[in-house]
């Protein structure tokens, strides 16, 4: 078994999840990667059945991305219209949103700067700022 593979059990069990062949192929397309992943669920399981070849159930992806997303390994981001996309960038950070692409583009927290908070309601603490700007294509004048 390679270190990857190992890792993936070690997630997978720390998730409360078996390892099955379905779930290591999740871990396989969610983690085995150096640049950071933006995905929706429905994303998730075309890849892995027309890409890997592997039939899952849209059950399965979606049950082990939530198992993932509560133990941390994956940020979920609400884009508004009940788009919900997940991160494998668990870091805080801001997003580009394009509306026509559908597409996820990650910010450098440095690059945003929050001149003014509002005052959190009694009793809560601002826990952090995370900003999608949505972007379109410029039209040609
Ligand atoms: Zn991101």
């Amino acid at each position: 078994m390679t270190k990857a593979e190992t890792n993936f059990l070690v997630k997978l069990r720390s998730s409360g999840l078996r390892p099955t062949k379905q779930r290591i192929k999740i871990c396989e397309v969610l983690f085995n990667r150096d640049k950071t992943f933006h995905f929706s669920i429905n994303d998730l399981t075309n890849i892995i059945q027309n890409q890997h070849n592997e039939k899952i159930s849209l059950a399965t992806v979606y049950n082990t991305v939530h198992a993932f997303k509560k133990k941390g390994y994956l940020k979920e981001i609400n884009i508004g219209n009940d788009m919900s996309y997940f991160d494998t960038n668990t870091t805080s950070h801001h997003h580009f949103y394009d509306e026509q692409t559908k597409e996820l583009i990650d910010i450098n927290s440095q690059e945003v700067e929050i001149k003014k908070t509002p005052t959190p309601p009694n009793g809560k603490k601002i826990e952090g700022v995370e900003v999608t700007f949505k972007i379109s294509k410029k039209s040609s004048l």
